[in-house]
């Protein structure tokens, strides 16, 4: 009787039960064992002998509780990743013929919860999931936590996924959750027996990854898309500085011109790319991979240099200087000595400041205010222009207008198009950039001007500048060096 209570009692169901017994008999032994007692020893006792095999089964004990510890993680209750991993392919090595995908899941901005709430709640939180999970997939399935908030499981092969089914699977583990938070999936289907179970749930992450920070999207699939894309990025990084030093990237220059008179005011300098591998490559193609790791500061000193050198050039074939514009990334700022290094790397060339523009996106000013205002003061302190890149893009605010010293507003024909919930919305928001800029006697630049109707309106709307394919696309040095001198 007591070894069967023992058995369902929470505490007493892991200390191991040694039975002790005058008795002799063979069924009385069979039965104690059968019903999980450690062991039986018969009276008359040698106290030697009990020693003995008391310590025996603490050892064994503590050894299988160590194992425990090695299969199941402390925090949650799931399968370390070892064990998970190991589990797996055990599981699809005695089940050769039926199909399987790997399911992943991940809170977005773990780190955020922790910081916001500490580490009891984001602990229950996991924990919360995890038996969430087991509500929802059964306790057979093999679920492990393979990332400090990532868990994966092992399901049988379906091909009827959907958003919708992972909304609800979400809202099934959101209810009742100690905090708020979001979860995203990656499904792979297992196509690809023989990689290892590491590499599968990766694909399933790799496919997570993807639409971490898509609204309104629960899942991805992994497809070999992802991985060659991964790959070509790396190829790209690998390239990068390689192609600094044998001049692959190359200047672009498009023109900016009065929008009263047609005349050219200036230019902006853009970079492309000439892969030896890839082609010619858009800047949108590297350069966010290059404000991930920080290349891009190379970039933008490469084109303040290579913008010197070509001033220089246009000085000594007597052209009429005009301010060239280079682009600096918000990444740039994150050094301290910025605007120092602009100075000693223009000053090598003896232009004058003046000729020199720095284009800053208006997202860069949100970024890091206190930062930006400073460099930009410094900046402009050495009259060095700088424009306000892509108004009206991001969180304009006016308040930022007035605390920043700028010389030209920027404003995005192309995103205010996007946006256009009708014309006539569109025009006005326009016109009351350009009335805004005023007001503050700030000139106005409209980019992305691609006709002679849009150039005509921005005309007389009061718009003080115009960049666009109406007037040029950009171009090479050389062709921009004939396009000037034709003009
Ligand atoms: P951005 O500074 O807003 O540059 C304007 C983009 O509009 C350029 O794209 C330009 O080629 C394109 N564009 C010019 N005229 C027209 C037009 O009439 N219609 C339309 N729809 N588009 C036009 P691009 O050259 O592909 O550059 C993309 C972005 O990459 C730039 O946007 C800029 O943010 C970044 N970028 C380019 N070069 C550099 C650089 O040297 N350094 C840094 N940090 N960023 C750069
Ligand atoms: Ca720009
Ligand atoms: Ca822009």
């Amino acid at each position: 009787d007591f070894l069967i209570k023992a058995k369902t009692d929470e505490r007493l169901s892991t200390v191991p039960i040694v039975v002790m017994t005058a008795s002799n008999d063979m069924h009385d032994e069979i039965r104690s064992l059968e019903l999980g007692a450690a062991d039986y020893i018969t009276k008359p006792i040698n106290p030697e002998i009990v020693k003995h095999r008391i310590s025996g089964i603490i050892r064994l004990r503590e050894s299988s509780s160590m194992l425990r510890l090695l299969k199941f993680d402390t925090r949650t209750g799931a399968l370390t990743k070892e064990y998970f991993y190991k589990s797996i392919e055990n599981e699809l090595s005695l089940n050769l013929q039926k199909d399987f995908d790997i399911l992943c899941f991940d809170i977005v901005n773990f780190k955020l919860i922790n910081e916001k709430y500490g580490t009891q709640k984001s602990d229950e939180l996991l924990k919360h999931i995890y038996n969430a999970q087991i509500k929802i997939f059964g306790n057979e399935i093999l679920c492990g936590r393979i990332g400090s908030n990532t868990f994966s499981v092992l399901l049988t092969h379906a091909d009827d996924y959907s958003q919708e089914k992972f909304k609800d699977l979400a809202d099934m583990l959101y209810e009742d959750a100690p905090v708020n938070y979001t979860i995203k999936f990656g499904i792979y289907k297992i196509t690809n027996k023989s990689i290892p179970a590491f590499s599968m749930c990766d694909r399933a992450v790799l496919a997570l990854n993807t639409i971490k920070h898509k609204y309104g999207v629960y899942y991805a699939e992994y497809d070999d898309k992802i991985r060659l894309n991964m790959i070509r990025e790396q190829q790209i990084i690998d390239g990068m500085e390689t192609a600094l030093k044998e001049k692959q990237f190359k200047v672009y220059l498009q023109s900016k011109h009065e929008a009263q008179s047609g005349k050219i005011a200036g230019a902006e300098s853009l970079v492309r790319w000439a892969h030896p591998q890839f082609g010619f490559m858009p800047p949108d193609e590297f350069i966010p991979l290059f404000e991930k790791n920080g290349f891009i500061t190379k970039i933008d000193e490469y084109m303040i240099q290579s913008v010197c050198e070509m001033l220089v050039d246009w000085k000594k074939l007597g052209i009429e200087l005009f301010p060239v514009s280079v682009n600096l990334s918000r990444i740039d700022f994150s050094r301290d000595d910025l605007a120092e290094n602009i100075i000693e790397i223009v000053d090598k060339y003896n232009i004058e400041h003046k000729y020199i523009c720095f284009e800053v996106t208006e997202s860069a000013y949100t970024f890091d205010p206190e930062k930006i205002i400073k460099v930009v003061s410094a900046l402009r302190s050495m009259n060095f222009k700088i424009e306000m890149d892509d108004f009206g893009s991001g969180y304009s605010s006016l308040n930022m207008l007035n605390e920043l010293p700028i010389d030209v507003l920027k404003i995005d024909m192309g995103f205010l198009l996007k946006n256009k919930k009708s014309e006539i919305k569109r025009k006005s928001i326009l016109e009351f950039i350009i009335n805004l800029a005023r007001w503050m006697k700030i000139p106005s630049l409209a980019e992305g001007v691609e006709t002679k109707q849009e150039a005509q309106e921005l005309k007389e709307m009061g718009c003080d500048y115009i960049q666009g394919c109406f007037y040029a696309k950009p171009m090479p040095q050389e062709d921009f060096k004939k396009f000037i001198l034709s003009m």
